[in-house]
């Protein structure tokens, strides 16, 4: 497509939206259409086929199901929608993205058993081996596969296997690793995983979607029906018979994400891993030149946030830095961590070393300006 005028190009190191490219930007200037017309059920076939793909999936085993809305919808979705009647879900829980799932389950009344681990490690997969041994009455476990809220990444492979092995289905809430580390669905026991346009296809928010298996899509038709615009088999069965999501979609949000997913396969995957594995890098790097430090083991770090101690001297101000670095076209983001200050650099979108090279540049500008002298000790 032709770029008729460039956009101001934000850096957006917050954990999503990201920093899209104007050919995304612009695929959303079409004429207008009905979304019921041919055309565009051609394009969400497509689209369909292709965010299976993404993962690796088999199309004879897995399928994608989008629905209008930010990324906790599919979370809602997949939650209130797979648990059969008188059974459990389990959250394996070490952050903010799988403490989310937990709480959509109390608001379903759906019975939970939050498996909780401190928001700076890995879970502990001997309590959840054990857990799911113990309790028969667990049909569905989920968790986050890379925290964006502390950015560390989980092992869903053992705890996927953990799950099978237990009879029960796995949910992997993959929204900020998708399209960004690579994934094969199947070799990572999970059953169903998620993302939303605005994380790593670096789209136009608006769709989320799940990549889910088939046969288990299947089965949760008689389950209890829990809301009316979330549930999974209903907008499944429609897609499946009509060609179309149940009601109005995201008209030219879809044109968007149509275009990033091109976008993602003329990148390439291994060659995207390699570009954020690179800024990521170049984050640490800067980290160290300023002499801050990360909160979260760099080993355990999924290459796409860092949380950072900020210093507790009573000089540093948050919002002076942002400002600062705003100001400037580049957005930070606070922390989400309980009892501890801390900020977030995230690189999800289509960034590169130079902007992260660029930002501390000006992080060092504003850190002078709040009366420190550099690198801080
Ligand atoms: C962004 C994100 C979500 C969804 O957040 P929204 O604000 O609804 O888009 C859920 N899980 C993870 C891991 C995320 O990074």
């Amino acid at each position: 497509m032709e770029v008729v005028k460039p956009v101001k190009r934000n850096i957006l190191l917050n954990p999503g939206p990201a920093t899209t490219t104007d050919s995304v930007k612009y695929a959303q200037v079409v004429p207008d259409i009905c979304p019921r017309e041919q055309e565009f059920v051609e394009i969400m076939d497509e689209v369909r086929q292709e965010l299976v793909k993404v993962v690796h999936g088999d199309s004879q085993k897995y399928t994608a199901v989008l629905f209008t809305g930010s990324g906790t919808i599919i979370q809602d979705v997949l939650v209130n929608s797979l648990v059969p009647d008188g059974k459990k879900i389990c959250i394996v829980n070490n952050g903010a993205y799988s403490a989310r799932m937990a709480e959509i389950s109390e608001y379903y009344n759906i019975p939970c058993v939050n498996l909780k681990f401190p928001s700076t490690g890995v879970p502990d997969l001997n309590v959840v081996k054990e857990t799911l041994e113990k309790d028969r009455d667990i049909a569905v476990v989920a968790t986050t596969h890379h925290e964006t809220g502390t950015g560390v990444l989980n092992p869903v492979r053992e705890i996927g296997k953990m799950a099978h092995d237990s009879g029960c289905i796995f949910i992997a809430d993959t929204i900020s690793t998708y399209a960004l580390l690579p994934i094969n669905i199947e070799e990572e026991n999970i059953d169903f995983c998620m993302s939303s346009a605005q994380k790593g296809l670096a789209g136009m928010t608006g769709v989320s979607w799940t990549v889910g298996k088939i046969r288990e899509i299947e089965k949760s038709k008689d389950y209890p029906k829990r809301s009316y615009y979330c549930n999974l088999y209903m907008q499944y069965d429609f897609f499946e018979r009509v060609g179309e999501m149940h009601f109005t979609p995201p008209v030219q949000t879809i044109y968007a994400l149509r275009q990033a997913i091109k976008e993602y396969w003329e990148e390439g995957e291994q060659v995207r891993y390699e570009r954020l594995t690179k800024c990521w890098e170049a984050i640490h790097n800067g980290l160290a030149e300023v002499g801050l430090e990360s909160v979260i083991d760099k080993e355990i770090q999924g290459h796409l946030v860092v949380t950072i101690k900020a210093p507790e001297d009573g000089k540093f101000d948050f919002f002076k830095l942002h400002d600062h670095c705003f100001e400037r076209g580049f957005t930070i983001y606070p922390g989400k961590m309980f009892g501890l200050e801390t900020f977030r650099l995230c690189n999800l979108g289509w960034l590169t070393e130079q902007d992260i090279e660029d930002f501390f540049v000006l992080a060092k500008e504003a850190f002078r300006e709040m009366g420190y002298s550099l690198p801080l000790r």
